[in-house]
Order: C-alpha cells, then sequence, then structure tokens
C-alpha cells in the first residue's frame, strides 16, 4: 500500500509499505477514506516528539471503511464506515473505567505518560497512522464510532481530535453562562474550543493569534472577537484593558510548544531545547485570567519540563486544568451537534488533497501558505465536489 513515510525533520515521502495485517482478534483493518493533518504532526514532522523513527507512517485524524475483522471483534463489520479516535484505548483499564481514555495503561505500556496514538512515535507506542491507503486499528470493540449515512466523512473526520479536543478545552474551561474566554490560538483546535465555548454559554469570546487569514476565518465561522498579539505592544496588558482590568474568566491555550512571541521561550526551548518547547502562551495565559480564573491547556506540550509562572498562578488562587483529550467521552455528543446542524466542522477544511500530495500539504500547513487552515488527504483519490 501506499503510506506516508518519515525520513527526518521536515522529510516526508508517500512509499510503498506492505499492507497492515490483523495481529490480534480484536483488531481490524481500515481502508482509509479521509486522513487530516493535525497540529500535532507538525511536532512530528520537525523532529520534536522523542523516538519518531524513520519509516514511521503519521495520522491519527481519519475515518475508513472496514475491510478485514479479527476473530474476537463484534461491533463492526466489513463494510462499516467509521471514525476512530486519535488516543487508543482497551476500554478496561483503570483509567478508561474512570473515561480517562487518553491514559489508557494497556496500550503504551513502556510509559508513564498517554495512552498508545495513532501515527504518534515509539513514544506512544510505534502504532503506524492513517495517512496511507490502510491502517490497522487495535482495541477495535472500543475506539471505532460508526458513521451515520446522513453525515459524510468530511464531517466526521474532526471527530477524531480537533473536534473534541476543542470542546474538552472549554469543557476544562469551567465556562459560567456569560464568562468571557480567551482561546490563544486560531488554528483547527482553537477554532473548535472557540465554538465549543460559546456553546457552554460564554457571554464573550476573544481569540488570539497572529496569521491574518486565521483571525479574519475565527471571525468568520464563530463570530468572535480577535486581536493580533502582534499588533499591540504587550497582550497581557491588552487582555486586561478590554476587561474592565480584571482580565477574562477562563483562558484557554491552544498553541502549546511551538509558540512565537517571547524571545526567552524561543531561544531556551526551541533553540537550545533546555526546555520541552517554549511556553509563552502558557504564561500569558496565566498573567492574563483574572485572580481565581481558570486556564484550560490542550495546546501540547512535552516532557518533563517548561518555565511556568507558578508562583504567579498560585498566588492568583487559579485553577489549571490540562490533558490529551480523553476523544471517545466526547463523540457521540459532538456527533449530534453535527447532525442538528448546530456545528458545520468541514468548513475547516482548506486543502483537499491526494494522499501522494502529503509532503506538500505539510509544508503548507507549517508554513501557514495559501490560507492553509487544515488539510485533509485522500488515498483513494481527491473527491469532487
Ligand atoms: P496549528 O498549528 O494549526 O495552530 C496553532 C496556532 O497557534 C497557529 O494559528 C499559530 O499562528 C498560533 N500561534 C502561535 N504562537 C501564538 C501565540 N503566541 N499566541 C497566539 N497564537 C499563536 O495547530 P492545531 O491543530 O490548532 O493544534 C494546536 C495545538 O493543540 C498544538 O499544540 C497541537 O499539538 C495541540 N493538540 C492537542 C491535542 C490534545 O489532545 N490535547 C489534540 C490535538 C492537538
Ligand atoms: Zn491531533
Ligand atoms: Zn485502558
Amino acid at each position: 500500500m501506499k503510506a506516508v513515510s518519515y525520513r527526518g525533520p521536515g522529510d516526508l515521502r508517500v512509499v510503498e509499505k506492505p499492507d497492515p495485517r490483523i495481529e490480534h482478534p480484536n483488531d481490524v483493518i481500515l481502508r482509509v477514506t479521509a486522513a487530516a493533518v493535525c497540529g500535532s504532526d507538525l511536532h512530528l514532522y520537525r523532529g520534536l516528539i522523542p523516538d519518531t523513527r524513520v519509516g514511521h507512517t503519521f495520522g491519527h485524524e481519519f475515518t475508513g471503511i472496514v475491510e478485514e475483522v479479527g476473530p474476537s471483534v463484534r461491533n463492526l463489520r466489513k463494510g462499516d464506515r467509521v471514525v476512530v479516535p486519535f488516543p487508543i484505548s482497551c476500554g478496561s483499564c483503570f483509567y478508561c473505567q474512570r473515561d480517562l481514555f487518553a491514559q489508557c495503561e494497556n496500550t503504551n505500556p513502556n510509559s508513564e505518560l498517554t495512552c498508545g496514538v495513532f501515527g504518534y512515535s515509539h513514544t506512544t507506542g510505534g502504532y503506524d497512522g492513517g495517512q496511507a491507503e490502510y491502517v490497522r486499528v487495535p482495541f477495535a470493540d472500543v475506539g471505532p464510532m460508526k458513521i451515520p449515512d446522513d453525515v459524510t466523512d468530511e464531517q466526521a473526520v474532526f471527530l477524531a481530535d480537533v473536534f473534541p479536543t476543542g470542546y474538552q478545552a472549554a469543557e476544562m474551561g469551567e465556562i459560567k453562562p456569560g464568562e468571557t474566554v480567551v482561546v490563544f490560538g486560531c488554528g483547527p483546535v482553537g477554532l473548535f474550543a472557540q465554538k465549543s465555548a460559546w456553546l457552554m454559554g460564554a457571554g464573550r469570546v476573544i481569540a488570539v493569534d497572529h496569521v491574518d487569514y486565521r483571525l479574519d476565518f475565527a471571525r468568520a465561522y464563530n463570530n468572535v472577537e480577535t486581536v493580533n498579539w502582534r499588533e499591540v505592544d504587550d497582550i497581557v496588558a491588552y487582555l486586561k484593558d478590554i476587561t474592565g482590568g480584571m482580565g477574562p474568566d477562563v483562558c484557554i491555550d491552544a498553541v502549546g510548544l511551538e509558540a512565537d512571541g517571547s524571545a526567552l521561550h524561543t531561544f531556551l526551548g526551541r533553540a537550545l531545547m533546555m526546555q520541552a518547547g517554549a511556553a509563552t502562551v502558557l504564561g500569558w495565559a496565566i498573567d492574563a485570567v483574572r485572580k481565581g480564573g481558570n486556564v484550560s491547556v490542550v495546546g501540547v506540550y512535552g516532557p518533563p519540563w517548561n518555565l511556568v509562572p507558578i508562583g504567579t498562578a498560585m498566588n492568583k488562587n487559579l485553577t489549571l486544568r490540562m490533558g490529551q483529550c480523553n476523544v471517545k467521552r466526547y463523540m457521540p455528543h459532538l456527533l449530534e451537534h453535527i447532525r442538528e446542524g448546530r456545528v458545520d466542522p468541514s468548513r475547516v477544511i482548506s486543502h483537499r488533497m491526494s494522499l501522494d500530495d502529503a509532503p506538500r500539504a505539510y509544508e503548507m500547513f507549517a508554513e501557514k501558505r495559501d490560507g492553509c487552515r487544515k488539510v485533509v488527504l485522500y488515498p483513494g483519490g481527491v473527491p469532487q465536489a
């Protein structure tokens, strides 16, 4: 089959690989119908995730059709159309029983951190991902959700990751009706965090980024106020100013370790690698949020540590919540938002490309060229509009 293959930082190719096989009775093999490129893939692409091996296939946000079914699989049949959560979970361990699917103990047993994840290096288990013609899905009775006939692949594919992640970000912000929410980042995760903040009753939603075409889309898609942090003297002071001097009730970090905006963090965290990336946005969030407010972090940070103003957070009585998304917990509920027409995730797609064009897609998404917001790759050829 054809699959994306990592060769080293900034170097992806589409190569022939052996087709995946059933390796465990509860596996299925999917024929991938749509595979998105996520902001998290960019951290892999740039060589920032440890133990990303040459030949690894990325892709943790995909839909597909069940092609082959392991002998113990009960919930799926050949021909079913499914969307698969990016965290691979067993469904029965201590964490899965508590809906903490992203911390499943059985799918990444060599690590204390996170569960297995599709296409996300050997640090998360070494599972090949879905940017390929076929993918092996372990624990097939647990993760995949069937897509109803009235929902397209393009509407469903973001249920694998960015829609639930944005939703969990807003949920962890514990937004009360009428509150003011600032979302740092207008990538796909930030966009869905903004939309979810409205769904949860926010009174005001303010989006921050420095890429104007992304701020424009945030306004169009989510009807939010926007600010380009590069165009104000001091983003923290600005956010306090426009919120009556106190600061917003809730700040959401939907940027993570590759943030721009601080020479110090960029030098220490991105050039010298003396901390795990640039914790610039996390610092801004802690400084800007009002006393007693909530900071929610879904932007990815690598272990083990970053320079974070924890003393400020402590002395302001802040609540900090964070984490990988427990996707499975949210999928059924968010599917209903889609079916009832409240959210059309497919509008976030800016580029539809063939799997063969994956290297070009990554380059464009990484460099934020050509108005790129979100790319979906089609291993079976790009559907005609
Ligand atoms: P993206 O790269 O498309 O978006 C990031 C955005 O942040 C860009 O628009 C960029 O211009 C902006 N940005 C950079 N520096 C900024 C700053 N200082 N202030 C404000 N905005 C700034 O990525 P995405 O797909 O939207 O993902 C966002 C983050 O969420 C990534 O770190 C990704 O790894 C993470 N993520 C986490 C989970 C999870 O489960 N927690 C799941 C998916 C993605
Ligand atoms: Zn992702
Ligand atoms: Zn588990």
